[in-house]
């Protein structure tokens, strides 16, 4: 066997795709799909968004790149329409969500090197997902990450996601944590949604402990959830946020958001990247925060999101193979009682891109922000109707 140019990374679909208009995608025999996974929570405004393109390819005619050791306006700019939204202080531009949680980790260690913390350690969640790097596995709760990339980072310590008595226990007898890291609503783990009063007590937890509480919004951030970040549904202000994803719509980019004592942890030379915040990639997400705030689009996703856990919750009421039906906004899981590993090779059959996680048993769809009411009502009815025909309870007519 000739060896394949490409590394064996991804168990791979056998279908291209060729272009994209707002919430379909059409692959290179011409046949389109509902796009309800948006490249895993990426593009949020759809393909092919007017103001996006044009923002690019203004932008790309101008100047790419010119490097962090120049002022770059357009990276001022977004962090301060960043900082707007989110009520944060401050940012440093990455450009992925897995560099973004990389300079988190770095502000909360340097954070406790700073307060004489000499082995800074991290509580991270079961279940998690922080991404690929080396800290940002050791930081992920998946054991199936982790295998083989022994030895991991150092430093994190794990617990129970939505348990606060967890946390509680840590704090009595762990005198090196500074932080916590958390993903808001878990997405890779399976859209878990925690407790409304889960994130207003880990604060005052970090409060009582002068803790960072630092939040991974890489999936839920940008309009996903319902508010521009998931925390705003709630009335607490996290230390770190840190985001991608939908932030640039498909082009490369991460932010590490910062307040208070966070924000003044770095100095020059703490950290940095040679693309990070280039003048291509702040144009492209400025396009896509204005577009997200002006077209009012985290009440679109709050709304639409309802109208969708309605429907399912309608559509597959009486169905036996489904165990749990949950979401907010346009992040929405449905729990099967078994393995449904092949739900998305026969959801791309039937004309409609989702996927599988949570160990293979929650269906997740990550529909586009701009999706219209009778797309959503199309995703409702295949979705629902696959669900049937997968678990033998409906004829694939
Ligand atoms: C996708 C994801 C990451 C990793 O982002 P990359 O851009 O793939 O590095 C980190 N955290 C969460 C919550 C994610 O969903």
């Amino acid at each position: 066997m000739t060896m394949q140019p490409l590394m064996n990374t991804y168990n791979r679909m056998s279908v291209a795709f060729d272009y994209g208009q707002g919430a379909w995608i059409y692959d290179t025999d011409g046949h389109k799909y509902l796009d309800a996974l948006c490249g895993i929570a990426v593009t949020g405004l759809g393909h092919a968004h007017p103001a996006i393109t044009k923002a690019i390819s203004e932008q790309a005619g101008k100047l790419i790149h010119c490097s962090n050791l120049y002022s770059i306006p357009l990276q001022q700019e977004l962090a301060a329409k960043l900082a707007s939204v989110s009520g944060m202080d401050n940012v440093f531009f990455g450009n992925s969500g897995a560099e973004a949680n990389e300079a988190a980790i770095k502000i909360a260690r340097r954070y406790g090197h700073n307060r004489g913390v000499d082995k800074p350690t991290i509580i991270v969640m079961e279940n998690s997902f922080h991404g690929r790097t080396l800290a940002t596995l050791s930081a992920t709760g998946n054991r199936a990450i982790q295998a083989g990339f022994e030895p991991l980072v150092s430093g994190f310590v794990r617990a129970p996601f939505n348990n606060l008595d967890a946390i509680r226990q840590i704090a009595s007898n762990n005198n090196d944590v500074v932080a916590i890291l958390v993903e808001p609503i878990q997405g890779e783990g399976g859209i878990h949604v925690p407790s409304n009063e889960y994130l207003e007590q880990l604060r005052a937890i970090c409060d009582e402990n002068d803790w960072l509480l630092m939040l991974d919004e890489v999936q839920t951030g940008n309009g996903r959830t319902g508010k521009y970040f998931a925390y705003q549904h709630t009335s607490i202000m996290p230390d770190v946020v840190t985001t991608a994803k939908g932030l640039g719509n498909g082009f490369p980019i991460g932010a590490c958001l910062a307040r208070g004592a966070a924000a003044e942890v770095f100095g020059p030379g703490n950290h940095g990247t040679t693309y990070g915040g280039s003048p291509l990639a702040c144009a492209t997400a400025l396009a896509v925060v204005n577009t997200i705030v002006e077209d009012k689009l985290c009440e679109h996703a709050a709304s639409l999101g309802q109208y969708i856990l309605d429907g399912f919750h309608i559509q597959l009421a009486d169905a036996p193979y489904v165990k749990e039906i949950r979401g907010k906004g346009l992040m929405i899981g449905i729990e099967l009682t078994d393995a449904g590993t092949e739900l998305a090779v026969l959801a791309k059959v039937k004309g409609i891109l989702l996927n599988i996680t949570g160990g293979g048993r929650v269906v997740r769809l990550l529909p586009p922000l701009i999706m219209s009411q009778n797309e959503a009502d199309l995703m409702i009815h295949t979705v629902s109707k696959l669900i049937r025909i997968y678990a033998g309870d409906e004829a694939d007519a």
